[in-house]
């Protein structure tokens, strides 16, 4: 079998554009396509990229100049010469809680007409137990003559570190049915195997399912710890040291295991509620699971609680000046972000929120236009009744408290992601409200 050459990438959205711009940079051929034309244009006309993750946008230029990357929107002028084409579109929740799949069934039905040669069609959606043999199926439909292997690739990359993620990950994980697709993966991740990555190579079900039961068991990891905060405000602990305690356990870990105002983003939520649905649909109960769930959302609302206790059990007429709206630092992504649901709580209780945040706030505006959105990190503390720290930017550490405190109405910091210190807001004449920390 000849090695690899030419790739297609299916969605050239967060997982997409990464993968493909990560294996041109690897060298081989690529071709990203997708069905938005205006995303397609602004990165083939204008090197626009439609998404902010640090390093990208100057690889992705790297690669169109060396010639090694291509945009359209024509699965046509790409699909007959590629030995490998990724499926890399969404899989959003349905509103069972199970993942739509029409995205990735569309993809399936286009690819099929254009196949020629021997080519593998990869999976990197996050598509449960059973999609790899649909997509097959569904292939073989359209075009019975195609000569094609459907494998299983999960994606594990972090938004905000997606680059180095796909470059550097702890592992790649594969899932195939025949031996010469499983030769044709070890070809196509050799760069990176060369370099010392684990390749698990498992059947298309296992594979499927890692994803899911990898991202379930981080949700659990983090709900564990977001679930000791309130206890530890009880007794008096600190959830940080408690954090630190035991993550320096090998078998535990520290990664995962930040305290926040509960998870959010493009996939612990969805991918949960999938894996459950799964569950349920076999007729049985992933108990753990669906805990996590429950307590995640118990833990979101519970943050606008915290907020108006601080601010004295009563936000009618008061603004909250709030700072970070992404799910996370370092990425615009607002899915499932836990804004989504403190902030629009806060409304319902009368009061008026400012919010700022340095990426997310075009697709914020979108999502919650009631907000009132500010310049920058003053103009959204000018005169509030309270300040709250919701996403962890580098940009918030290095605020002053000092002028904080006096660009502030009532001084009061509400800080939901440990970023400061008791001390610290003290020394500022702030009444500091942390999460699972002594305030005094
Ligand atoms: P996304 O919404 O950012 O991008 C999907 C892209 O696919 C969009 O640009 C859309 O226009 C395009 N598309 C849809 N149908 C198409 C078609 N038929 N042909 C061509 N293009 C089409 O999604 P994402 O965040 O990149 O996620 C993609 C998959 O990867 C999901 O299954 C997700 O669960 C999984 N995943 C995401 C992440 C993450 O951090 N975002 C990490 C790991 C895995």
């Amino acid at each position: 079998m000849s090695a690899p050459r030419h790739l297609t990438m299916i969605g050239t959205g967060y997982v997409g554009l990464v993968s493909g711009t990560c294996f041109a940079e690897l060298g081989f051929k690529v071709t990203c396509v997708d069905v938005d034309e205006t995303k397609i244009a602004n990165l083939r006309d204008n090197g626009i990229i439609p998404i902010y993750e640090p390093g990208l946008e100057e690889m992705v230029k790297r690669n169109v100049a060396a010639g090694r990357l291509h945009f359209t929107t024509q699965l046509s002028e790409s699909v007959p010469t590629s030995d490998a084409v990724f499926i890399a579109v969404g899989t959003p929740q349905d509103e069972d809680g199970s993942a739509d799949l029409q995205y990735v069934k569309a993809a399936a039905r286009q690819i099929a007409p254009h196949l020629k040669d021997y080519t593998v069609i990869v999976n990197k959606s996050t598509v449960p137990v059973g999609t790899g043999k649909v997509v097959e199926e569904l292939v073989r439909q359209t075009n019975p003559q195609a000569n094609v292997d459907v494998v299983s690739n999960p994606e594990f990359l972090r938004e905000g570190e997606a680059v180095d993620d796909f470059l550097k990950p702890d592992r790649v994980v594969v899932g195939v049915e025949t031996p010469h697709a499983a030769e044709m993966m070890a070809m196509l991740y050799k760069p990176l195997t060369d370099q010392g990555v684990p390749l698990h190579v498992t059947n298309r079900a296992s594979s499927e399912l890692i994803k899911y039961a990898a991202n379930a068991f981080l949700a659990t990891k983090i709900t564990f710890i977001n679930e000791l905060i309130e206890l530890c405000d009880k007794v008096g602990a600190d959830v940080l040291s408690v954090s630190r305690g035991m993550g320096m356990d090998g078998r535990i870990a520290p990664r995962f295991l930040q305290p926040g105002p509960g998870y959010g983003g493009s996939c612990f939520p969805k991918d949960t509620n999938a894996l459950a649905k799964t569950a349920r649909d076999y007729g049985m109960r992933l108990n753990l699971v669906e805990e996590t769930i429950a307590t995640n959302q118990r833990i979101k609302e519970s943050m606008a609680d915290r907020i108006v206790d601080a601010m004295g059990g009563n936000v009618q007429g008061k603004t909250v000046a709030v700072l970070g709206l992404a799910f996370k630092a370092n990425t615009d992504d607002m899915r499932d972000a836990s804004s989504l649901t403190i902030l629009p709580k806060l409304q319902e209780m009368g009061a008026k929120v400012v919010a700022y945040d340095p990426a997310a706030m075009p697709r914020a505006k979108q999502l919650m236009p009631n907000l009132t959105y500010a310049e920058g990190i003053e103009q959204t503390l000018q005169g509030a009744d309270a300040a709250v720290i919701l996403t962890e930017w580098a940009d918030f550490r290095t605020i002053d408290l000092g002028k904080l405190k006096q660009t502030l109405t009532t001084p009061v910091l509400v800080d939901l992601r440990n970023l400061f210190t008791a001390e610290q807001a003290h020394e500022a004449g702030l009444q500091y409200f942390p999460l699972g920390r002594p305030a005094e």
